[in-house]
C-alpha cells in the first residue's frame, strides 16, 4: 500500500504513521524527521531548513521535493510505503504525482487524523515541556496551525475528489486511534 497521512500538526501524525506502518510492514516516512536528523547532523541541508522549521514556516519546496525525490528512489520503498508530513502543498502534489506516475503507482489512500484546535495546541504544549522541539513554543504552534490551515488543509478536498480520503478521528488513547485507523483503511480497499 502507499499511503499518506495527513493532519494539523499535533494530530498524532508521527506517532500513528509509525504504528501503522510497522502493522502494515512498510516504511513510514516522515520529512520533519529527516528534516531534525539533518540539522543535527549539521548537514547543508540541515542548515537550510533549520531557520524556517525554527519560525514554523514551511522549507522551500526546492529543497524538500529534492529530499523526498531522493528516499523514493530507494530500495525499500518499492513494496509500499506512509509518507507523514508530504506533500504539504499543491506543488508537492504535483511533484509527488510525477514521481510516482514514472514508477506507474500512485497513492492507495489518504489517511485524515481529526482533531480539534483546542486539543492540538495542548497536546503540543504538553510535547514542548517532554522533547524540547524547538519549534514548540506557543507562538510558533500558532503559526505552524496557519500555515497547515492555508497551505494544506486544501489538499484534503483534492484528495476527496480523487476517491482516496479515509477520515478518521484522532481523539483518545493512541492504540484506539491506530485501531480506528486500521479498520477504516482496510474496509477501504
Ligand atoms: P508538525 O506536523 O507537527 O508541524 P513535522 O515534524 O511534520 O511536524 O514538521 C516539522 C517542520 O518540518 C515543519 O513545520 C516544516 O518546517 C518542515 N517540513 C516538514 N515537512 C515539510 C514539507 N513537506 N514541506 C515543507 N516543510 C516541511
Amino acid at each position: 500500500m502507499r499511503l499518506l497521512i495527513m493532519g494539523p500538526p499535533g494530530a498524532g501524525k508521527g506517532t500513528q504513521a509509525a504504528v501503522i506502518a510497522e502493522r502494515l510492514s512498510i516504511p513510514a516516512i516522515s520529512t520533519g524527521d529527516i528534516f531534525r536528523a539533518s540539522v543535527a547532523r549539521g548537514t547543508r541541508l540541515g542548515l537550510q531548513a533549520k531557520g524556517f522549521m525554527d519560525a514554523g514556516e514551511y522549507v522551500p519546496d526546492s529543497l524538500t521535493n529534492e529530499m523526498v525525490r531522493e528516499r523514493l528512489a530507494e530500495d525499500d520503498v518499492r513494496g509500499g510505503f506512509l509518507l507523514d508530513g508530504y506533500p504539504r502543498t499543491l506543488a508537492q502534489v504535483e511533484v509527488l504525482d510525477g514521481i510516482l506516475a514514472q514508477r506507474h503507482t500512485k497513492l492507495d489512500r489518504v489517511l485524515q487524523l481529526s482533531v480539534e484546535v483546542e486539543e492540538v495546541v495542548s497536546r503540543l504544549l504538553r510535547r514542548a515541556e517532554v522533547e524540547g522541539r524547538t519549534d514548540d513554543t506557543e507562538d510558533v504552534i500558532r503559526r505552524r496551525l496557519e500555515v497547515y490551515a492555508e497551505q494544506t488543509a486544501p489538499l484534503l478536498e483534492l484528495y476527496a475528489n480523487r476517491g482516496v480520503l479515509v477520515q478518521v478521528s484522532g481523539d483518545g488513547p493512541v492504540e484506539e486511534v491506530t485501531e480506528r485507523a486500521v479498520v477504516a483503511l482496510d474496509s477501504a480497499r
